[in-house]
C-alpha cells in the first residue's frame, strides 16, 4: 500500500487509488457493515462504503486536516464531511471565508466547489465510534504523506481539526519534509500556532464535532477566526 501511495502520480490518481484500499481489516469490515445496514433515514440511499478521498484544488494553500470519514456522512456520500452535521458545520464557514463555493455540502455532485484549499483526513475509512487505532492511524499515514507530497508546491498552512490531526502531522514533516519534528511536541489546543522553517504552519482547531458545535465548545465566530487566521498566513486573500 506504501508503494500504491508513492506511485500516485496526481491527485486524481491518488484519490482514484485511496478508494480501492482494503488495508485494515477491522476497518474495512466497518465500512462495508454500515453501508449494507444503513441508517433509517437513508435506507433508500446506495452508500459509498468505501475510503474516501480528499476534496480540493491540487494547488491548495490551506489544507484541513480532519479525523475520519463519519459512518453516514462520507461514507455514505463518498466525499469528506458531506451529508453530516459536522460538515454543515465546516462548510457555512468555509463559504463565509470565501473558500468554499456554497454553504452546504449534501452529495458528491451537489455543484460544491473549494478554492485554495483541500480537505483530506488522517483515516480515509469511518471506524467504529469515530476511534482508529493507533495501528490503523499508521496503515493509513502513507495516503496522507504522498496527498500532501502532491499538493506541496502550494501548500502554506495546515489546519488540523482536533488533537488526532495535530498529532498525524508530526510523521509527516519527517516523511514530506524531511524535517525533524519539535521536541517536546508542541501541545494542541483551539487557536495552537506552530510554525517552522520551509515547512506550511500548523494551526489547531477543535473539530467541528456535534460534541463541541452544539454544547458551543465550538461556535461560528471561533472557526472564522481561525479561517481568516489561515488565510492570512497563506496569503489568500
Ligand atoms: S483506513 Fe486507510 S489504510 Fe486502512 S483500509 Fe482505509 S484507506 Fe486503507
Amino acid at each position: 500500500m506504501v508503494a500504491r501511495a508513492a506511485r500516485a502520480a496526481d491527485l486524481a490518481d491518488l484519490d482514484g487509488a485511496v478508494s480501492d484500499c482494503f488495508a485494515c481489516p477491522r476497518l474495512v469490515a466497518w465500512r462495508e457493515e454500515v453501508a449494507r445496514v444503513k441508517r433509517a433515514a437513508f435506507r433508500k440511499q446506495d452508500y459509498w462504503g468505501r475510503p474516501v478521498p480528499g476534496l480540493g484544488p491540487p494547488d491548495a494553500r490551506i489544507a484541513i486536516l480532519g479525523l475520519a470519514p463519519a459512518a453516514h456522512g462520507g461514507n455514505r456520500t463518498g466525499r469528506i464531511f458531506t451529508g453530516d452535521r459536522s460538515g454543515d458545520v465546516l462548510f457555512a464557514a468555509l463559504h463565509r471565508a470565501g473558500l468554499a463555493s456554497q454553504p452546504t455540502s449534501v452529495a458528491a455532485d451537489d455543484g460544491l466547489t473549494l478554492r485554495d484549499t483541500r480537505i483530506f483526513a488522517a483515516v480515509r475509512c469511518a471506524p467504529p465510534d469515530n476511534k482508529p487505532t493507533p495501528a490503523e492511524r499508521d496503515t493509513c499515514a502513507p495516503w496522507l504523506h504522498r496527498e500532501v507530497e502532491l499538493i506541496r508546491p502550494t501548500l502554506r498552512v495546515v489546519v488540523a481539526l482536533g488533537a488526532f490531526a495535530w498529532a498525524a502531522w508530526w510523521p509527516l514533516l519527517r516523511q514530506v519534509y524531511g524535517r525533524r519534528p519539535p521536541t517536546p511536541r508542541p501541545v494542541f489546543g483551539h487557536g495552537a500556532h506552530w510554525s517552522g522553517e520551509s515547512v506550511p504552519a500548523l494551526l489547531g482547531c477543535y473539530h467541528v464535532s456535534q460534541q463541541n458545535t452544539f454544547t458551543g465548545r465550538l461556535t461560528p465566530a471561533m472557526l472564522d477566526d481561525v479561517f481568516t487566521r489561515a488565510k492570512d498566513l497563506a496569503g489568500v486573500d
